[in-house]
């Protein structure tokens, strides 16, 4: 265990550091970009272990998974995102159990989320996912379709929509990754200056979070940089 600690704990290191780095050849305060560590397939061990280095929020992708480990870490003051698709069955414990869902792809799946929020927690904080990679990827809503589900989610007053979200084909063409991100951003502004602000660009992940830092990214989400690769395809 003390192993496992010590190298999460200097991969936690570097990967800030590379936050760090990519903000200053930015132009950006560190401080603005927030680090999300994708935790899916990963156990709670792992996940215990990046908190005791100070790692607050933390990304699934697979509920069941997920909610074996948010009752195993119980109040350790971890943020929860989910990021992961989304099936209408699986609504209720997404809105008891995280905090942030960024993979919003259906007016349907938001009115359930926003219906079965409970009372006593505030409203869930939402990103809405875009296919910005075109026929390459088939998760995230069109970049036409946005600007209605935007206005959807606005008028449901247990989410709070706070930007937007994507998964690019991975690319090692450092000009297409930072195109794609900015494609993002730019529909961000543009669906901002009708529904109001939009503080958060959720992309960039282990191999291209400089280029989503460098087109504007306030959260990056980063698994095998932090945990190693994944036992299985994920
Ligand atoms: C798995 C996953 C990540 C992390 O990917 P890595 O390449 O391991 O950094 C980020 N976002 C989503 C939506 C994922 O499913």
């Amino acid at each position: 265990m003390s192993e496992i600690i010590e190298s999460v704990s200097e991969r936690l290191q570097a990967v800030q550091a590379r936050i760090s780095d990519a903000a200053r050849v930015a132009g950006r305060a560190p401080g603005s970009i927030r680090l999300i560590a994708v935790s899916k397939t990963f156990p709670a061990d792992d996940i215990a272990a990046l908190l005791a280095a100070g790692q607050r929020d933390f990304g699934e992708s697979y509920l069941q998974e997920a909610e074996a480990k948010i009752e195993t870490l119980g109040d350790a003051g971890v943020v929860w995102h989910f990021i992961g698709p989304i099936q209408s069955n699986k609504t209720r414990a997404i809105a008891e159990h995280f905090d942030w869902v960024h993979s919003i792809e259906r007016t349907k799946i938001a009115e359930r989320l926003a219906t079965q929020r409970p009372a006593r927690l505030p409203p869930l904080d939402v990103c809405l996912q875009v296919n910005v990679s075109g026929e390459a990827t088939k998760s995230g809503v069109s970049p036409d379709d946005v600007p209605a589900l935007a206005r959807a989610i606005k008028a449901l007053d247990r989410l709070r929509l706070r930007g937007l979200m994507a998964i690019p084909e991975p690319t090692d063409d450092i000009g297409l990754q930072r195109a794609r991100f900015r494609l993002l951003r730019e529909l961000r502004d543009r669906i901002a200056a009708e529904v109001g602000p939009l503080d958060t660009l959720s992309m960039g992940m282990s191999d291209d979070l400089e280029s989503a830092i460098a087109e504007g990214a306030t959260m990056v989400r980063v698994g095998r940089a932090l945990f190693g690769n994944r036992p299985r395809a994920a």
